[in-house]
């Protein structure tokens, strides 16, 4: 005997979650949200905003992006390894949601680039405060009240654990621990997993891509993400598909310095490993996820990012060479008293030293080959890199003490994928066949990108999570209203 009964449960309530409750209760659908934290939101309360294609506000910044470019642009970076029809239905409905958002009271600043070689598909949410980060969490807060509007109910800290099935293989119920530590069960005729990946498992990390937390991996771990629906869609009898991380580069440490340090490091300066030798054009350091593809490659997965105080200076005075929305504010006015704050602190992300010499010492780098390294590439300053071929407005040479150097690490903002899913968000079975009643979105079933998050089109992850949740809502209505007739 069931506790609850409903038509559709939605596990969890971020974005994705969300998403489908909302759109699942606008069809018609009778709702029940359980969602494991205290808040809802999850991990996207961090974030900006969603990618969309062919928007509104693209139109009008005659940003030429249509379905079209970004889908041809998608599957070729991807090598057509992911599901293109999946891809294409995601693009083709992200213009429509943006709009669908903001009926229920979701604004939006334009829509913006990443960094300078990325598309402007990041539709970023505007606030009270200006652009920031956490911007995102106002987008929640809407699909929140929307959902509540239409009679969605909420179980604030109540995690589900099992998807139940009938005889004939459909989904029929979901057990679930609610807040008083109680197991309770809901019936229901579909159910939508939406998790959030496993970002906050460290066992599921390693196990999964091999990755040490905190070793070899400084991923954002978002409490309670921790791979409870993937494991679910797995045990319901879903197909695996591979977990990733989202790689994002972690320049461990500097992040809790005044915002001088990190806008200065986090420049296309020069690039090495271990070894003391560059590893890339660093013009590309500015798509995070290259740059900690390339630090997962380095000797001690590490790299460091130097530079001399005449490149200190000459940020100083004419600003920095690339600003990102992330770091929106791009002043460096403050260094000097960033280093003198990690100096105190004991900040092991960031290294000064008054030659070269000590600079490799303490940083571990091999000094004859840096020494080498520096000597070459303020040459190349001079005339061309023949090395990495490094646009000449990036380089400048090293030539003036101190010098100061940050470790770069592999990082990233949570998990990806694990649960198959087709265009109708319909989990897959291993025979690739959908088991009836059962959906996913979001993260947890987000493997489109095959091994490289795809940033030349930013707010991919959030709008992959918003757009695969209203899918999921809809296929989920269409599912069970069929199922009754
Ligand atoms: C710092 C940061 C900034 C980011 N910025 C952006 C950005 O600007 N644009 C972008 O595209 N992406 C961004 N991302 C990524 C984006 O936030 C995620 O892709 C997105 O939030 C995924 O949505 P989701 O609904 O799948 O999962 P989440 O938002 O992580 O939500 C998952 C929810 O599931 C709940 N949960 C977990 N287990 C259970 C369970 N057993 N039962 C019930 N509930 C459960 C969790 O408590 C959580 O509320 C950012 C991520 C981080 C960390």
């Amino acid at each position: 005997m069931a506790d609850y009964e409903t038509q559709i449960v939605v596990i969890a309530g971020g974005p994705s979650g969300l998403s489908a409750a909302v759109q699942a209760a606008e069809d018609g659908a009778e709702v029940i949200v359980i969602e494991k934290n205290a808040a809802i939101g999850g991990a996207a309360n961090m974030g900006m905003g969603p990618l969309a294609i062919g928007s509104k506000y693209q139109q009008r910044q005659m940003i030429d992006i249509t379905v079209e470019k970004a889908l041809k642009m998608f599957m070729e970076y991807t090598h057509y390894n992911v599901d293109g029809r999946l891809v294409k239905r995601y693009f083709e409905q992200s213009a429509e949601t943006i709009e669908w958002l903001e009926d229920m009271g979701v604004e939006f600043e334009g829509a913006f680039k990443y960094f300078t070689k990325s598309e402007a598909t990041w539709h970023i949410v505007k606030t009270d405060q200006g652009i920031g980060p956490r911007a995102a969490s106002f987008m929640n807060k809407a699909l929140y009240a929307r959902a509540q509007e239409l009679g969605v109910t909420f179980m604030l800290e109540t995690a589900g654990k099992k998807i139940l099935k009938d005889d004939e293989g459909k989904v029929c119920g979901v057990v679930a621990v609610d807040k008083s530590g109680k197991e309770i069960t809901i019936a229901c005729k579909a159910a939508i997993i939406c998790t959030g990946g496993a970002g906050a498992n460290p066992e599921f990390i390693k196990e999964q891509t091999g990755y040490t937390f905190g070793v070899d991996m400084f991923n954002f771990a978002i409490p309670g993400n921790t791979g409870d629906g993937i494991r679910m869609a797995w045990e319901a009898g879903g197909d695996k598909v591979p977990v990733r991380i989202e790689q994002a580069a972690n320049f461990e440490g500097i992040d809790e310095l005044p915002q001088s340090v990190p806008n200065v490091l986090m420049q296309p300066n020069l690039l090495v490993n271990k070894n003391g030798k560059r590893v890339m054009d660093e013009e590309q350091m500015q798509n995070t996820t290259y740059l900690s593809n390339a630090c997962t490659h380095a000797k001690g997965r590490v790299l460091y990012s130097i530079v001399d105080t005449s490149i200190v200076k000459y940020y100083m005075r004419n600003g920095v060479d690339e600003i990102s929305m992330v770091r929106f504010n791009p002043d460096v006015s403050d260094f000097a008293e960033g280093v003198r704050i990690a100096e105190e602190t004991g900040n092991k992300g960031l290294f000064k030293a008054d030659s070269l010499e000590e600079l490799a010492e303490k940083c571990g780098i091999d000094v004859d080959n840096l020494l080498e390294t520096v000597d070459e590439y303020n040459d190349y300053c001079d005339g061309y890199d023949e090395e990495f071929f490094k646009r000449k407005k990036y380089l400048r040479p090293l030539t003036k003490a101190p010098y100061y150097a940050a470790a770069v690490r592999p990082g990233g903002y949570g998990t990806v994928g694990g649960i198959h899913i087709n265009e109708n968000c319909e989990v897959l079975d291993t025979e690739l066949d959908p088991i009836p009643g059962l959906y996913a979105a979001g993260a947890d079933a987000c493997n489109i990108y095959d091994d490289s998050y795809m940033f030349l089109l930013p707010g991919n992850s959030m709008g992959f999570a918003v757009n695969t949740g209203r899918i999921a809502g809809m296929e989920a209505v269409e599912y069970i209203d069929g199922d009754e007739d």
